[in-house]
């Protein structure tokens, strides 16, 4: 036992970005003693507001395990910057403190894991969440002989592998959002990591529910990174906007999704085929506010006007109006247009 213990005291020493303090020592000394964690290694990454280490368990049932052992930082600064993520969200409501940011961090620990959680029992490509410990969140580890993969911001693609995984990357947002309810809020090269050929998507601590208040800035953030790094590795993608509504797109389904998503690959452009006049539409889709629900819609009349003397309507899709607001939408636009064609 004791010696067990020790093996922990060798990655303290090792570490010194000072987020091993004496408490995060003593939980981690504790789940060693109860054998949930056999041993922990040094810190293999650091991002913004945890460090996370590599560690194993010797499990009977399934031998030798890989752990990563994300553990948060507990200054106040980058607490400070969580409030936006977990007001709004009802889950956290009663227990949120922001006057003592330490007393919050079961509540990000706690987060990260039921989001996580959420990713593995709807099949998104993910590491599996184990178990959670005062500011400790222990996961599998993505990588192999303790070298976490690297993330997309660092890998080198070719132009089809790259257009590969534009696409699934698109299709785990899509299952984020409608099987898992969340969005993930923080989505980018730094927290999709590639590993044996795929996109494993991580850091979920700061997802929010789909419904929280402000759940279209958080996606609509998440979809500028994604199609502006996939721009970057030469993917014609859809435009930010198309995205977006493709995301929200309540009568996107199981059964129609592939075939609307082949649909709008058709139609997607390089960057550099962009006209100026739809840079100056996505500019614009950019700045604007999109109400989640009805309820936060200011002007209904107004916009509804404003709509139909040729404006958009930038949350028809999201409340399930056709584009020319004739009345609900019963099958995607994308494939109701695909269909127009070919009569
Ligand atoms: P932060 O919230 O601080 O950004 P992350 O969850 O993004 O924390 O983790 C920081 C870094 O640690 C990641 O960029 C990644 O390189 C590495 N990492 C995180 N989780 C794992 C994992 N399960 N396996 C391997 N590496 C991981
Ligand atoms: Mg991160």
């Amino acid at each position: 036992e004791s010696n067990r213990c020790r093996n922990k005291d060798k990655s303290d020493r090792a570490t010194t970005d000072g987020c091993l303090d004496v408490l995060t020592i003593g939980t981690i000394c504790k789940l060693i003693k109860k054998g949930y964690i056999s041993e922990v290694n040094g810190c293999v990454a650091t991002g913004k507001e945890a460090s996370v280490y590599y560690g194993k368990l010797y499990s009977e049932t399934e031998g030798e395990v890989h752990l990563a052992l994300k553990i948060f930082r507990t200054s106040i600064q980058s607490f400070n910057d969580r409030d936006k993520y977990v007001a709004g969200d009802f889950r956290y409501r009663h227990r949120y403190n922001k006057s003592n940011p330490r007393q919050s961090i079961p509540t990000w620990t706690e987060k990260e894991f039921r989001n996580l959680k959420r990713l593995n029992a709807h099949g998104i490509r993910s590491p599996k969440c184990l178990f959670t410990k005062y500011d400790v969140v222990v996961m599998t580890f993505i990588g192999d002989n303790g070298w976490p993969a690297p993330t997309l911001k660092e890998v080198v693609l070719t132009q089809d592998k790259a257009r590969e995984l534009y696409r699934d990357v698109v299709i785990m947002m899509w299952k984020m959002y409608h099987k898992c309810k969340l969005i993930h809020a923080d989505l980018s090269e730094f927290n999709m990591i590639y590993y044996q050929g795929k996109v494993w998507i991580i850091d979920v601590g700061q997802s929010v529910e789909n419904n929280h208040c402000e759940a279209t800035t958080f996606l609509k953030k998440d979809c500028t990174n994604v199609t502006e790094y996939f721009n970057r590795r030469g993917v014609a993608t859809m435009r930010i906007k198309e995205l977006f509504d493709f995301i929200t797109d309540s009568s996107i389904t199981d059964e129609n999704m592939e075939e609307c998503l082949d649909q709008l690959s058709k139609n997607s452009k390089y960057r550099s085929e962009i006209t100026d006049i739809d840079q100056a539409e996505e500019d614009v889709f950019k700045q604007v506010f999109i109400p989640k629900k009805l309820h936060d819609v200011v002007d209904y009349e107004r916009d509804i006007d404003e709509a139909k003397a040729g404006g958009d309507l930038y949350y028809k899709r999201l409340v399930g109006l056709k584009a020319d607001l004739s009345g609900t939408v019963q099958q995607p636009e994308i494939l109701e247009k695909k269909q127009e064609k070919e009569q």
